[in-house]
Order: C-alpha cells, then structure tokens, then sequence
C-alpha cells in the first residue's frame, strides 16, 4: 500500500510537470525551455526561506504562494517553511515566554501537517540525507528554520529546543535590534553595536548543535561578529546585493565574498522592494491600498493583526479573505505599475555568482512574507528561474548547486563540524 501511494504520488508530480511546461506557455519548440524544462525536472530545488501559513498546504490555495500543490507544478522538491515570530518592543520573561510560546505552536502545526495532515504529499527532514532520501519518494522536502531569534529569549537552553523541533537555521534577527544582535532594518540606535556577549553564545551553541547561522536581516555589525565568531560556514536565507539594489536589507560585496570564504551561501530573496526601488506612483498605489485595508504601513507582505494561532475560527477566515482581497488589489496595481522582474531577481543572482563564485549563491524567495515578483510570484513558477539562468548560459552543474546543491553542502559542513567538534565538547 505503501509503496503503491508513492508510485502514485510520483506518477502524478510528473504528469503535474509535464502538463504545467506546457500550459506555461512552453511552445514546445522553445529549445531553450525544453532543455531548462528537463533540467529544472532533474535537480534538487529547494528554497531556504518561505514564511510558514495556517492553511491546508494540501490543496490550491489563493493568496498562498506556496503550497504542496503549486510546489508540484513548479517542480519544487522541497521548502523551508520558517517559524516566524515578529520584533516586539519588550525585552522580559514575559515577553520571551509569549513569543516561544508561539514559535512552538507554529512547529506543532508543522508537526501536523508532515505527520497527520498530509504524510501522503510531504514528509519533513532534518539532515541533508534525509532531504535526498524524502525528494527520491516524490514527496515534497519540508524542512524549517526560525526567522528571529528573539524567541530563544535568554535561556541558551532554547536553541536546543528549536534544534530539537527540526530547526535548522537561526535567523538571528529580524526588522529589530533583540537580545542577540543588531537589525539591518531598525532605525534606533544600535542596542550592541553587532553581536551581544548573549548571541555570541547563542552563535557557538548553533555551531555545537549544527545548525545554520543566518545573517538575512542582521546589521552589518553583527554580520562582521558572526564572520569572525562562527566556526562553520554561514548562510544568508533570504537576501540580496546591495551593488545591484542599495538598500539596508542587502549585502554589499564585501559581505558576499565573506560569506563565500567562510564556505557558505547566500540565497537570493524575490522581494521586489529589495530588488529594484518601487516608483513614486507604485509606492502611493500600496499605501493607499494598506491603508484602506488597515494594514500596517511599510509591513510589505505581512497583513498586520494578531498572529493567527490567536485567532478565532472567525478572524482566520476574515484574515484569509482580507489577504485574498490584497492579493487581488495588487495584481491590479502590478499590472499598472510593473514591480520587480524575474529578470532583476537573476541579476541579483548573476552579481552574486560574479561576486562569491557559483559555488556560494542559491535562492531563498520569502514567499508568504512578501516575496513574490513578476515571473516568479510563487512556487508554481519556479521553472522559470531555471529558464532565465538557460538563457544566461548557466550550466547544468552550475543551475544543480544555485538550486539546492550548494544549500546541502554547507548544511553538511555545519553538522560535520558538530559532529567533530561540536556535539562532543561541553
Ligand atoms: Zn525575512
């Protein structure tokens, strides 16, 4: 029975596959995309940063950019769905207890979707064999990482924790300065100047434990700290260059080539704000739709409000057609005043891959935290990535590494440290 679900479920994904090239205007005669089609169905895509949903991840779901579905028409073979708990202002016991306290909720739902929800479409893995073996069945690859590490409070006991729910990178910060570090985006003024002695703590036990650093969202200050502090290779999930797009939440090149030397990988984010600058008539347009929409201003893709785990049946469903309805306004504005391309996220991409070299670059898109660009504007539209790097004269083994085989080698250097280093001292 079992096996016969798998061969089902493989059976499927290809035909999903095959028809979904030829929907997506693939005229056959494209050689161009018959050769990235047959490419992009042969390796490992994966993606390091996806913000974590509520929803059914089994069935088509509009306003979502990812789910098992569109992740089956756009041959993506596995995601890191992150845990994600927003900057609060409070720095107490209270304020850390309440925000483990939802981190750990959001790896319960995880739990249930990989285990009671939908064990037939996805299964969850911790290790680099486990996401092979996992990819090989024709189920989707979940894995997860914590976005912010101000849920880990200031017990270090806490990263442990999150290790022990399947974590397998810290972004140390998110849009604040926290207890661990600063942030690229707080505009206050800096709480430690890099890292604190605490996350310097934290940075070693992630390093003991084997798990992924990630200085996505960190200050260059805290960058410099964990470039000369972390013994294994580090990761940016979900990132872009700031010589292409100048803004705070990007990396220059120093830092790209940093990165590179410390063996890791930079995963290029597809948030059109940190990708090309908005025009003035676009940036309005968005204001004024947030505004009508009582959204947070400058939140990006994030809709405001309490988080969903506190909602009642009732809010989630408001929520959920208040976000249908925002994704709807602003297919509408899109449409009027182009965002990002697909082709500015691969000329992130290409600066990277000239900066850090093909071996250091691979792709974190934030969908489902404002990710999402014209051309690549959810899972279903990966193939056009892989398209794009055909055309660009991107190589077989090069488009393998950029999608996930860079992704597995630095997460295997980290847990070989642990296991060398790591796990024995202490
Ligand atoms: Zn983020």
């Amino acid at each position: 029975m079992w096996m016969r679900m798998l061969a089902g479920a493989a059976a499927l994904a290809m035909g999903l596959a095959v028809s979904l090239a030829a929907q997506q205007g693939a005229p056959a005669a494209d050689p161009v995309r018959a050769k990235s089609d047959a490419i992009h169905a042969k390796v490992l895509t994966l993606d390091t940063h996806v913000d974590m949903r509520n929803g059914d991840y089994g069935v088509l779901t509009p306003g979502q950019k990812v789910d098992l579905v569109k992740m089956q028409q756009g041959g993506m073979k596995g995601v890191f769905l992150a845990v994600f708990v927003g900057q609060r202002p409070a720095f107490d016991a209270a304020a850390y207890k309440a925000a483990y306290d939802s981190a750990m909720r959001q790896f319960d739902a995880l739990d249930a979707l990989t285990q009671k929800t939908r064990p037939d479409l996805c299964a969850f893995a911790a290790s680099p064999a486990e996401v092979e073996r996992v990819a090989k069945t024709g189920k989707r690859v979940i894995m997860t990482g914590l976005e912010n590490g101000y849920p880990v409070g200031e017990d270090l006991a806490n990263v442990k924790a999150f290790y022990d729910r399947g974590a397998r990178y810290i972004s140390l910060t998110h849009s604040g300065h926290n207890q661990i570090g600063d942030s690229s985006s707080d505009r206050n003024p800096p709480r430690h100047g890099g890292l604190s002695p605490f996350g310097r703590q934290v940075v070693a036990e992630m390093n003991r434990l084997g798990m992924m650093v990630d200085v996505s969202h960190s200050a260059a200050s805290t960058f410099w700290d964990v470039v000369k502090i972390s013994k294994a290779p580090i990761i940016a999930s979900h990132s872009g260059c700031k010589a292409v797009h100048d803004v705070d939440r990007n990396l220059d090149n120093d830092q790209l080539r940093a990165v590179a030397k410390s063996g890791g990988v930079v995963q290029i984010v597809a948030l059109g704000s940190y990708l090309k600058a908005d025009s003035p008539e676009r940036a309005e347009a968005i204001r004024t739709l947030r505004e009508e929409l009582g959204m947070p201003a400058g939140g990006r893709g994030r809709m405001g409000g309490p988080p969903a785990q506190s909602m009642s049946p009732e809010q989630q469903a408001e929520a959920q057609k208040r976000r249908a309805a925002y994704m709807e306004r602003m297919r509408a504005i899109d449409a009027k005043f182009p965002p990002a391309t697909l082709k500015d996220f691969v000329d992130h991409l290409d600066h990277a891959v000239k900066v850090a070299g093909p071996d250091h670059v691979g792709i974190g898109t934030d969908f489902d935290g404002g990710g999402g660009i014209l051309g690549f504007n959810d899972a279903s539209e990966a193939p056009n990535v892989t398209a794009e790097l055909v055309r660009r004269g991107y190589s077989e083994r090069d488009i393998e590494k950029i999608w996930g085989g860079n992704l597995l080698r630095v997460w295997r250097a980290v847990d070989a440290f642990a296991a060398r280093e790591g796990k024995a001292a202490r």
